[in-house]
Protein backbone atom coordinates (compact mmCIF):
# COMPACT_ATOMS: atom_id res chain seq x y z
CA UNK A 1 0.00 0.00 0.00
CA UNK A 2 0.92 3.49 -0.37
CA UNK A 3 3.01 5.05 2.49
CA UNK A 4 0.95 8.09 3.10
CA UNK A 5 -2.41 6.02 2.64
CA UNK A 6 -1.20 3.27 5.19
CA UNK A 7 -0.17 6.62 7.54
CA UNK A 8 -3.43 7.93 6.57
CA UNK A 9 -5.29 4.87 8.22
CA UNK A 10 -3.31 4.74 10.73
CA UNK A 11 -3.71 8.20 11.99
CA UNK A 12 -7.83 7.29 11.64
CA UNK A 13 -8.23 3.99 12.43
CA UNK A 14 -12.38 4.15 12.18
CA UNK A 15 -11.70 5.42 8.29
CA UNK A 16 -11.28 1.94 6.97
CA UNK A 17 -14.64 0.38 8.94
CA UNK A 18 -16.34 3.25 8.32
CA UNK A 19 -15.53 3.49 4.91
CA UNK A 20 -16.38 -0.13 4.34
CA UNK A 21 -19.73 1.01 5.85
CA UNK A 22 -20.28 3.15 3.33
CA UNK A 23 -19.65 0.53 0.88
CA UNK A 24 -21.90 -1.94 2.64
CA UNK A 25 -25.12 0.08 2.46
CA UNK A 26 -24.22 1.21 -1.22
CA UNK A 27 -23.78 -2.72 -1.99
CA UNK A 28 -26.85 -3.27 0.03
CA UNK A 29 -28.91 -1.59 -2.30
CA UNK A 30 -27.40 -3.78 -5.23
CA UNK A 31 -28.20 -6.52 -2.98
CA UNK A 32 -31.99 -5.88 -3.16
CA UNK A 33 -31.75 -6.39 -6.80
CA UNK A 34 -30.20 -9.28 -6.78
CA UNK A 35 -32.61 -10.46 -4.17
CA UNK A 36 -35.67 -9.63 -6.25
CA UNK A 37 -34.52 -10.08 -9.79
CA UNK A 38 -32.33 -13.51 -9.50
CA UNK A 39 -34.81 -16.05 -8.33
CA UNK A 40 -37.45 -14.67 -11.53
CA UNK A 41 -34.64 -15.02 -14.00
CA UNK A 42 -34.78 -11.50 -14.53
CA UNK A 43 -30.90 -9.48 -15.24
CA UNK A 44 -29.50 -7.51 -12.67
CA UNK A 45 -28.19 -5.11 -14.71
CA UNK A 46 -30.87 -3.98 -17.08
CA UNK A 47 -32.67 -1.81 -16.64
CA UNK A 48 -31.83 0.51 -13.64
CA UNK A 49 -33.82 0.51 -10.62
CA UNK A 50 -37.09 0.97 -11.37
CA UNK A 51 -40.58 0.99 -9.42
CA UNK A 52 -43.22 -1.54 -9.19
CA UNK A 53 -45.02 0.81 -11.69
CA UNK A 54 -42.77 0.45 -14.08
CA UNK A 55 -41.10 4.22 -13.61
CA UNK A 56 -37.52 4.64 -13.43
CA UNK A 57 -36.36 5.63 -10.13
CA UNK A 58 -34.57 8.64 -9.58
CA UNK A 59 -30.83 8.55 -7.71
CA UNK A 60 -31.58 10.71 -5.66
CA UNK A 61 -34.48 8.55 -4.77
CA UNK A 62 -32.15 5.46 -4.65
CA UNK A 63 -29.80 6.77 -1.92
CA UNK A 64 -29.15 3.64 0.39
CA UNK A 65 -30.94 3.52 3.63
CA UNK A 66 -31.95 7.15 3.68
CA UNK A 67 -34.23 7.24 0.83
CA UNK A 68 -36.47 4.84 2.32
CA UNK A 69 -36.86 7.04 5.41
CA UNK A 70 -37.17 10.40 3.09
CA UNK A 71 -39.51 9.16 1.19
CA UNK A 72 -41.43 7.25 4.35
CA UNK A 73 -41.49 4.26 2.71
CA UNK A 74 -43.47 5.09 0.00
CA UNK A 75 -42.58 5.79 -3.91
CA UNK A 76 -42.52 9.00 -5.15
CA UNK A 77 -43.86 8.40 -8.70
CA UNK A 78 -47.04 6.65 -7.61
CA UNK A 79 -47.28 6.43 -3.87
CA UNK A 80 -46.83 2.38 -3.75
CA UNK A 81 -45.99 1.37 0.25
CA UNK A 82 -42.14 -0.37 0.08
CA UNK A 83 -41.02 -3.29 2.61
CA UNK A 84 -38.81 -1.85 5.50
CA UNK A 85 -36.86 -4.55 4.58
CA UNK A 86 -34.95 -2.74 1.19
CA UNK A 87 -33.69 -0.13 4.46
CA UNK A 88 -32.81 -3.03 6.61
CA UNK A 89 -30.86 -5.25 4.17
CA UNK A 90 -28.79 -2.06 3.32
CA UNK A 91 -28.51 -1.45 6.70
CA UNK A 92 -27.10 -5.09 8.05
CA UNK A 93 -24.83 -4.86 5.18
CA UNK A 94 -23.02 -1.78 6.44
CA UNK A 95 -22.98 -3.34 9.86
CA UNK A 96 -21.80 -5.94 9.09
CA UNK A 97 -19.29 -4.66 6.40
CA UNK A 98 -17.53 -1.92 9.15
CA UNK A 99 -17.44 -4.83 11.76
CA UNK A 100 -15.21 -6.90 9.36
CA UNK A 101 -12.78 -4.17 9.34
CA UNK A 102 -13.18 -3.46 12.81
CA UNK A 103 -12.60 -6.94 13.96
CA UNK A 104 -10.48 -8.43 11.17
CA UNK A 105 -6.82 -8.35 9.68
CA UNK A 106 -7.73 -7.33 6.36
CA UNK A 107 -7.57 -10.47 4.53
CA UNK A 108 -10.13 -12.15 6.49
CA UNK A 109 -11.85 -8.68 6.36
CA UNK A 110 -12.44 -8.58 2.49
CA UNK A 111 -12.62 -12.45 2.46
CA UNK A 112 -15.62 -11.58 5.42
CA UNK A 113 -17.22 -9.22 3.46
CA UNK A 114 -17.63 -11.01 0.04
CA UNK A 115 -18.81 -14.12 1.69
CA UNK A 116 -20.98 -11.49 4.05
CA UNK A 117 -22.69 -10.15 0.80
CA UNK A 118 -23.45 -13.77 -0.87
CA UNK A 119 -24.73 -15.34 2.32
CA UNK A 120 -27.78 -11.91 2.61
CA UNK A 121 -28.47 -13.23 -0.73
CA UNK A 122 -28.92 -16.45 0.30
CA UNK A 123 -30.84 -15.50 3.05
CA UNK A 124 -33.57 -13.61 1.75
CA UNK A 125 -34.03 -15.94 -1.51
CA UNK A 126 -34.40 -18.57 0.69
CA UNK A 127 -36.67 -17.22 2.74
CA UNK A 128 -38.91 -15.65 -0.23
CA UNK A 129 -38.57 -18.88 -2.36
CA UNK A 130 -37.34 -21.73 -0.33
CA UNK A 131 -34.51 -22.21 -2.87
CA UNK A 132 -31.00 -20.83 -3.12
CA UNK A 133 -29.66 -20.55 -6.58
CA UNK A 134 -26.64 -22.04 -7.87
CA UNK A 135 -25.33 -18.84 -8.65
CA UNK A 136 -24.20 -17.99 -5.12
CA UNK A 137 -23.89 -21.73 -3.76
CA UNK A 138 -21.72 -23.29 -6.75
CA UNK A 139 -20.66 -19.79 -7.64
CA UNK A 140 -19.82 -18.74 -4.34
CA UNK A 141 -17.49 -21.72 -3.48
CA UNK A 142 -15.46 -21.03 -6.86
CA UNK A 143 -15.04 -17.57 -5.69
CA UNK A 144 -14.11 -18.70 -1.85
CA UNK A 145 -11.62 -21.12 -4.35
CA UNK A 146 -10.56 -18.28 -6.10
CA UNK A 147 -10.20 -15.44 -3.00
CA UNK A 148 -7.90 -18.20 -1.05
CA UNK A 149 -4.83 -18.41 -3.38
CA UNK A 150 -5.25 -14.89 -4.19
CA UNK A 151 -5.39 -13.89 -0.39
CA UNK A 152 -3.50 -17.14 1.74
CA UNK A 153 -3.81 -14.82 4.98
CA UNK A 154 -7.82 -15.26 5.14
CA UNK A 155 -6.73 -18.54 5.77
CA UNK A 156 -4.06 -17.65 8.20
CA UNK A 157 -0.94 -18.09 5.66
CA UNK A 158 1.15 -15.44 5.31
CA UNK A 159 4.85 -16.94 5.25
CA UNK A 160 7.26 -15.00 2.74
CA UNK A 161 6.49 -17.61 -0.15
CA UNK A 162 2.96 -16.89 -1.58
CA UNK A 163 2.95 -19.76 -3.71
CA UNK A 164 3.08 -22.12 -0.47
CA UNK A 165 1.00 -20.32 1.16
CA UNK A 166 -1.26 -20.21 -1.91
CA UNK A 167 -1.48 -24.07 -2.49
CA UNK A 168 -1.71 -24.65 1.32
CA UNK A 169 -4.91 -21.97 1.42
CA UNK A 170 -6.45 -23.55 -1.39
CA UNK A 171 -5.93 -27.34 0.06
CA UNK A 172 -7.78 -25.57 3.36
CA UNK A 173 -10.58 -24.21 0.90
CA UNK A 174 -10.78 -27.21 -0.63
CA UNK A 175 -11.50 -29.42 2.36
CA UNK A 176 -14.36 -26.73 3.63
CA UNK A 177 -16.11 -27.47 0.77
CA UNK A 178 -15.56 -30.90 0.79
CA UNK A 179 -15.96 -31.48 4.34
CA UNK A 180 -18.77 -28.90 4.59
CA UNK A 181 -20.67 -31.21 2.15
CA UNK A 182 -20.89 -34.44 3.25
CA UNK A 183 -21.58 -33.47 6.63
CA UNK A 184 -24.64 -32.20 5.96
CA UNK A 185 -25.26 -35.15 3.43
CA UNK A 186 -24.87 -37.32 5.83
CA UNK A 187 -27.05 -35.18 8.20
CA UNK A 188 -29.34 -35.20 5.77
CA UNK A 189 -29.73 -39.11 5.10
CA UNK A 190 -29.84 -40.20 8.79
CA UNK A 191 -32.59 -37.58 9.28
CA UNK A 192 -34.27 -38.78 6.35
CA UNK A 193 -33.58 -42.42 7.48
CA UNK A 194 -35.09 -41.60 10.89
CA UNK A 195 -37.76 -39.34 9.90
CA UNK A 196 -38.79 -40.99 7.00
CA UNK A 197 -38.47 -37.73 4.78
CA UNK A 198 -36.30 -35.04 3.24
CA UNK A 199 -35.03 -33.19 6.00
CA UNK A 200 -33.04 -31.18 3.87
CA UNK A 201 -32.64 -29.34 0.39
CA UNK A 202 -29.97 -29.89 -2.43
CA UNK A 203 -29.52 -26.39 -1.86
CA UNK A 204 -27.97 -26.24 1.89
CA UNK A 205 -25.89 -28.75 1.37
CA UNK A 206 -24.39 -26.69 -1.57
CA UNK A 207 -24.58 -23.26 0.67
CA UNK A 208 -22.52 -25.27 3.44
CA UNK A 209 -19.76 -26.11 0.91
CA UNK A 210 -19.67 -22.49 -0.03
CA UNK A 211 -19.43 -21.82 3.13
CA UNK A 212 -16.56 -23.96 3.87
CA UNK A 213 -14.57 -22.60 1.00
CA UNK A 214 -14.64 -19.14 2.59
CA UNK A 215 -14.17 -20.17 6.45
CA UNK A 216 -12.26 -23.93 6.20
CA UNK A 217 -13.97 -26.95 7.46
CA UNK A 218 -13.92 -25.74 10.89
CA UNK A 219 -16.13 -22.93 9.70
CA UNK A 220 -18.21 -25.39 7.79
CA UNK A 221 -19.15 -27.68 10.59
CA UNK A 222 -19.77 -24.46 13.44
CA UNK A 223 -22.12 -23.33 10.64
CA UNK A 224 -24.15 -26.35 10.51
CA UNK A 225 -24.75 -26.75 14.19
CA UNK A 226 -23.94 -23.05 15.38
CA UNK A 227 -26.64 -22.60 12.65
CA UNK A 228 -28.81 -25.10 13.70
CA UNK A 229 -28.98 -24.12 17.83
CA UNK A 230 -29.87 -19.89 16.52
CA UNK A 231 -32.49 -21.65 14.12
CA UNK A 232 -34.30 -23.83 16.52
CA UNK A 233 -34.37 -20.30 18.68
CA UNK A 234 -35.87 -18.69 15.82
CA UNK A 235 -38.58 -21.32 14.76
CA UNK A 236 -39.56 -21.43 18.39
CA UNK A 237 -39.85 -18.04 18.74
CA UNK A 238 -42.05 -17.54 15.54
CA UNK A 239 -44.59 -20.73 16.48
CA UNK A 240 -45.14 -18.76 20.19
CA UNK A 241 -45.68 -15.66 18.45
CA UNK A 242 -47.59 -17.15 16.01
CA UNK A 243 -49.54 -18.72 18.36
CA UNK A 244 -49.62 -15.33 20.06
CA UNK A 245 -51.50 -13.81 17.22
CA UNK A 246 -48.45 -12.31 15.77
CA UNK A 247 -47.89 -12.30 11.88
CA UNK A 248 -45.80 -15.57 10.37
CA UNK A 249 -42.11 -14.27 10.22
CA UNK A 250 -40.89 -18.27 9.54
CA UNK A 251 -42.03 -19.44 5.89
CA UNK A 252 -42.93 -23.24 6.03
CA UNK A 253 -43.60 -25.68 3.40
CA UNK A 254 -45.51 -28.87 3.03
CA UNK A 255 -43.13 -31.83 1.20
CA UNK A 256 -45.27 -31.14 -1.55
CA UNK A 257 -44.54 -27.11 -1.18
CA UNK A 258 -47.60 -25.96 -0.06
CA UNK A 259 -47.26 -23.01 2.30
CA UNK A 260 -48.44 -24.00 5.61
CA UNK A 261 -48.38 -23.01 9.43
CA UNK A 262 -45.10 -24.27 11.58
CA UNK A 263 -45.59 -27.42 13.11
CA UNK A 264 -42.89 -30.65 13.20
CA UNK A 265 -42.23 -31.64 10.09
CA UNK A 266 -42.73 -29.03 7.44
CA UNK A 267 -39.93 -27.37 5.79
CA UNK A 268 -38.58 -24.43 6.77
CA UNK A 269 -35.55 -22.56 5.18
CA UNK A 270 -32.54 -23.38 6.75
CA UNK A 271 -29.77 -21.16 4.55
CA UNK A 272 -30.91 -18.16 6.88
CA UNK A 273 -29.58 -20.61 9.72
CA UNK A 274 -26.45 -21.72 8.19
CA UNK A 275 -26.07 -18.15 7.18
CA UNK A 276 -26.26 -17.10 10.62
CA UNK A 277 -24.00 -19.96 11.69
CA UNK A 278 -21.05 -19.02 9.32
CA UNK A 279 -21.10 -14.87 10.21
CA UNK A 280 -20.75 -15.79 13.50
CA UNK A 281 -17.98 -17.72 12.87
CA UNK A 282 -16.28 -15.40 11.14
CA UNK A 283 -16.63 -12.21 13.27
CA UNK A 284 -16.57 -13.45 16.98
CA UNK A 285 -16.18 -17.75 17.01
CA UNK A 286 -13.46 -18.17 14.80
CA UNK A 287 -10.34 -18.47 17.40
CA UNK A 288 -12.37 -20.61 19.92
CA UNK A 289 -13.54 -22.63 17.64
CA UNK A 290 -10.31 -23.44 15.90
CA UNK A 291 -8.98 -24.46 19.31
CA UNK A 292 -11.61 -26.60 19.94
CA UNK A 293 -10.86 -28.42 17.17
CA UNK A 294 -7.20 -28.59 17.46
CA UNK A 295 -7.67 -29.89 21.11
CA UNK A 296 -9.88 -32.62 19.69
CA UNK A 297 -7.35 -33.59 16.77
CA UNK A 298 -5.12 -33.72 18.95
CA UNK A 299 -6.33 -36.79 21.27
CA UNK A 300 -6.25 -38.95 18.05
ZN1 LIG B 1 -44.24 3.88 -8.89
Amino acid sequence: MDDSLSAMFATYPWLAPAAAGVFGAILGSFLNVVILRVPAGRSIVTPGSQCGCGAPIAWYDNIPILSWFILRGKARCCGRAYSIRYAAIETVTAALFATCWLVLPPAQAIAGCVMIGGLICATFIDLDHLIIPDGLTIGGALLGLALSVALPAMHGFSSEFWIADALRAAVASLKGVFIGSAAVLWIAILAEAVLKKDAMGFGDVKLVGAIGAFCGWQGALFSIFGGAVVGSLWVAAAWLWRRGGGRRIVPAQTAEGEETELALGVHVPFGPMLAAGAVIYALLARPWVTAYFDGIASLF
